[in-house]
């Protein structure tokens, strides 16, 4: 069978392919923890379902506008004017089947054959796929070992007369790294100094710990929308909790708005309308629903930290925000594909091998789950690669069997 050179090249999205395999164990009656998933546990918003419940049960389900109900994109102008103290026009909006198709519909949309993408290691794993899919070329800017903050001078360097965009994911996926004002203010310098895009995926934007908050690009220009090189893109999925809604959306200069609203009719014509419903209750709603999300993160956080304390050999960095932590595992192998196979295989935690962010020798943690996931799943770990724990551990009537190396 002939497929596609450039479509089988692209790799398997490995969380959601981990999530596939925890879930076959936990099928099998295997005691699964997964710490692998970036997805929180709350229930969806109250708002958000009863203003899904209305649309469907106004029996009126239909093609929306491709960039998005008028009234979706209202409640995501006023988030902008909320959040980022920015007004901007419904023209400037789209709504996206999560930001996952936001991401995607940008790339296709400022990148010809060749073009490249500076991206910032450890990195989110689609971007690099989605990047070739249109035909770029994903350029990677690593921090100095031990940190996961760039140096401005690596991204500047990085920067050639091929680059389209730098993309910026502050709170980051999957350190939890929250950047300083002056690389974002830098960062902006530049991409207006060099004409070029600069993504800033603030997906995780209001998930920040202890007074930290992520400075938003927009605050570093004196550009209006339309003039300034600026492309932000969020969603419900993380904030609200609301992953299964599968709802972005992008805030740009409205020419590249058009290209995208083109993009996305000729692919999946529009986003339902139950679910950008829902997406307008929730922005719409209490807002006090994400911060009792962001205070439990942050409490799973804590726990996360005292846990790892204890965890002789592994190095982590504090994560400022998100749900993830990268610890550095290095001391027991290089191999994070390896190391994480041995944690699902012995220990049944599911995690993420770091190589998948460019950060090999780390494992991601996804703390968006229970404190109890949380200091079961570490001490999981721990006891799997600690030489001097018991070979054999009892979870319920079920016997863990190490057999180390
Ligand atoms: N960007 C980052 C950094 C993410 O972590 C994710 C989801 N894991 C997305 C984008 C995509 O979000 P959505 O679920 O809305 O497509």
């Amino acid at each position: 069978m002939k497929l596609s050179k450039l479509a089988s090249e692209i790799a398997e999205s490995p969380t959601l392919a981990l999530n596939e395999e925890a879930r076959l164990l936990r099928e099998r009656g295997e005691a699964v923890i997964n710490l692998g998933i970036g997805e929180p546990k709350n229930k969806t918003p109250i708002a958000a379902m009863l203003s899904s419940g209305a649309k469907l049960s106004s029996g009126e389900v239909k093609y929306t506008p491709p960039d998005g109900l008028p009234s979706m994109k209202k409640a995501v102008i006023r988030y902008t004017e909320e959040n980022y103290n920015r007004l901007v026009a419904p023209e400037n909006v789209i709504i996206t089947n999560g930001a996952k198709q936001s991401l995607f519909n940008i790339f296709y949309s400022i990148l010809n054959p060749q073009d490249e993408v500076v991206i910032v290691a450890p990195y989110w794993v689609s971007y690099p796929e989605m990047i070739k899919m249109c035909m770029g070329i994903p350029v990677v800017v690593t921090p100095e070992d031990g940190t996961f903050t760039p140096r401005f001078e690596d991204i500047e360097r990085a920067v050639t007369s091929a680059t389209r965009a730098i993309i910026v994911n502050s709170p980051n996926n999957p350190s939890g790294a929250v950047y300083p004002a002056e690389l974002i203010e830098k960062i902006v310098d530049l991409c207006e100094k060099k004409g070029i895009f600069l993504i800033c995926d603030d997906i995780y934007h209001k998930l920040t710990f202890n007074g930290n908050v992520a400075p938003p690009a927009w605050s570093f220009t004196n550009k209006d929308i339309e003039n300034s090189n600026i492309i932000v893109v969020n969603g419900v999925a993380k904030l609200y909790g609301m992953t299964g809604f599968r709802i972005g959306w992008v805030v740009a200069p409205r020419k590249l708005v058009t290209v995208m609203t083109n993009v996305l009719a000729q692919t999946t014509s529009c986003v339902s309308p139950i679910a950008q419903a829902a997406a307008e209750g929730a922005l719409n709603g209490l807002q006090s629903v994400v911060e009792a999300l962001r205070l439990q993160i942050q409490n799973n956080r804590d726990v996360l930290l005292q846990e790892m304390k204890t965890f002789n050999g592994a190095r982590l960095i504090e994560p400022q925000g998100t749900f993830y932590a990268l610890p550095d595992l290095r001391a027991f192998g290089s191999n994070s594909v390896e190391l994480s196979k041995f944690l699902l295989k012995k220990a049944m935690v599911v995690t993420v091998p770091g190589r998948e962010f460019g950060m090999e020798g780390h494992i991601r943690i996804s703390f968006a789950g229970s404190v109890k996931d949380v200091t079961e799943g570490i001490a999981r770990i721990k006891w799997a690669l600690d030489a001097t724990s018991p070979n054999e551990i009892y979870i319920g009537d079920k016997k863990l069997i190490r057999d180390w190396m």
